[in-house]
């Protein structure tokens, strides 16, 4: 049963993903919010103006690609459709089930109804920002206040743990704005972590490297020309020493992102110049037909983004929060690796699952605790996975530069699992690969969920048992070439 008795309002900082996303969410709870954001109003309403004049340095990443997960899809069609229908209209589109299929699994595919759940939204960012946004301003009790840094907090002294009751925006009691609570959506640069310690909060943190760098260029295609067909080589692999994909968005436009290893200084200093990047992608089959001037013009330069993290900060001490009427969400308290896309659907569930607990509660203290807990449930085992697999692609990284590196037995045996028993398995059986898509799009709340189950577990052994001849045209296709190779065609030396 609800217990709020009076309207609530709250102070939301920051306009992007996870920001707007907990504005829509309250205001559906019926709290009043004011977001406030640094970067001026998007100029314009239409996502290719917006693409190339809005400037957004609150946001380094605005101008990379992005795609959304069937998480955020999922979200959106149960709880926002109006939103989603936004989006649509703006020119996103939903990538349905079977245009994530290996082509193995097309042939003889029979659609079910809840397939629905993996599609995938494409779209630029900016598209998806800009549906946000004008969805979320025409919600009553939604202001959205532009151009104006947060600098500071409002804190009420002698409550032993810092009391926060609303933001400063400059100097004064007159740029003081009071809220019954605060919500931190400023991103990756949030200044309010440092500024809550120096009032004693004791907020801990994990974080682990990414180990990438990005490497985005955007590209619109031709008039009369259509996306290059599915079926031939992956348009999206790791090769160890790269990793690329392609970024199917709206209105005719998608995008190619290179991550290279950090440590690959060379190549890194080739893709950051257009003819570096181009004579790159010249070499991955999957990329070249999209790349290709006959199909796709370039739309822009080269951006690059380094400095990429996990990050989970903690707002709770034990049962305790550190701070009382502040919550975090997005960026600010957690992020993850960009290659897994995983970060806008993140966001807007937190404020989604903060809205709910504001709405079932009114007492701090378990307000504080049940949206903790609903990120530790929701969102940390994703969290610790990707941590972990990030640590083995730097090892695999710093491997692929020794040519005399040979893996140890159980490098060799997880190999084999991944490469001859699971791969060939989510080619060859629609039910094996439907399981682990649920893992990949967070639709499960353990993301090895497939991998527990004993059922899916023997469908996978019994392919694996068949044995590489017969699972020939199971094997995973020839992404792109070796490093020694690539570096040879593009002239980079070996190391
Ligand atoms: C290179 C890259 C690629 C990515 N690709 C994907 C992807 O494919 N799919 C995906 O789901 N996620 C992706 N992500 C992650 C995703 O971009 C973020 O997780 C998401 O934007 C987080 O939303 P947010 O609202 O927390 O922060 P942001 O979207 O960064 O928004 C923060 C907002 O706060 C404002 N702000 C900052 N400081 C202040 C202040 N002091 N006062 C007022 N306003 C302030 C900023 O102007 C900005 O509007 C990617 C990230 C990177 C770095």
């Amino acid at each position: 049963m609800q217990e709020n008795v009076r309207p609530e309002k709250g102070i939301v900082v920051g306009a992007g993903i996870a920001g707007l996303g907990t504005a829509i969410a309250l205001a559906r709870q019926g709290v009043s919010v004011t977001v406030i954001d640094r970067d001026p109003p998007p100029g314009s309403d239409d996502p290719d103006r917006a693409f190339a004049e809005w400037p957004r340095r609150g946001v380094a990443q605005f101008r990379h690609s992005h795609v959304f997960l069937a998480r955020l899809y999922v979200l959106l069609r149960d709880h926002y459709p109006e939103l989603l229908a936004t989006l649509l209209q703006m020119g996103a589109r939903k990538l349905p089930f079977s245009a994530s299929l290996p082509p193995q699994l097309l042939d003889g595919y029979d659609a079910l109804a809840a397939d629905d759940d993996f599609t995938l939204l494409s779209s630029r960012r900016v598209t998806l920002e800009l549906a946000m946004r004008r969805f979320a301003a025409a919600q009553p009790g939604i202001e959205i206040v532009p151009d104006c840094r947060v600098q500071g907090l409002v804190l009420s002294p002698d409550s032993g743990i810092p009391e926060v009751s609303g933001v400063r925006i400059g100097e004064g009691e007159k740029q003081e704005l009071r809220a019954d609570f605060v919500i931190d959506a400023s991103g990756r640069t949030s200044p309010f972590p440092d500024l809550l310690r120096k009032a004693g909060a004791r907020i801990a943190e994990e974080s682990a490297p990414a180990g990438i760098v990005y490497f985005t260029r955007h590209y619109r295609l031709r008039p009369g020309r259509s996306e290059p067909p599915r079926g031939g080589a992956p348009s999206v692999a790791d090769l160890g020493y790269l990793k690329f994909g392609v970024f199917r968005a709206d209105n005719g436009w998608f995008s190619v992102t290179l991550a290279v290893p950090e440590i690959e200084d060379g190549l890194r200093a080739l893709v950051r110049k257009a003819a570096g990047f181009d004579a790159v992608c010249a070499q991955l089959p999957g990329v070249s037909p999209w790349t290709d001037r006959a199909c796709a013009e370039p739309m822009g330069d080269v951006y690059a983004m380094g400095g990429l993290d996990s990050l989970w900060r903690h707002y709770m001490r034990g049962p305790r929060p550190v701070v009382r009427n502040f919550f975090a969400v997005g960026d600010a308290v957690i992020r993850s690796n960009p290659l897994y896309g995983r970060g806008c659907s993140a966001g807007f569930l937190q404020g989604h699952l903060l809205a709910r607990v504001i709405a079932q509660t009114s007492d701090p203290l378990a307000r504080a605790q049940a949206f903790y807990a609903a990120q530790m449930r929701e969102i940390r085992p994703y969290y610790d996975i990707m941590v972990k697999q990030d640590a083995q692609a730097i090892r695999r990284a710093e491997r692929a530069r020794d040519p005399d590196y040979q893996p140890r037995f159980r490098a060799r045996v997880a190999r084999h699992i991944v490469e001859q028993a699971i791969g060939p398995a989510s080619r060859a059986d629609i039910t094996v690969f439907r399981a682990l898509m649920r893992g990949f799009h967070m639709l499960e709340e353990d993301p090895r969920a497939a991998l527990r189950d004993p059922a899916i577990v023997s469908r996978i052994l019994r392919i694996w048992a068949r044995g590489p001849r017969r699972n020939r045209d199971l094997a995973e296709r020839q992404a792109g070439p070796d490093r020694a190779t690539l570096f040879a065609r593009v002239a980079l030396a070996g190391s």
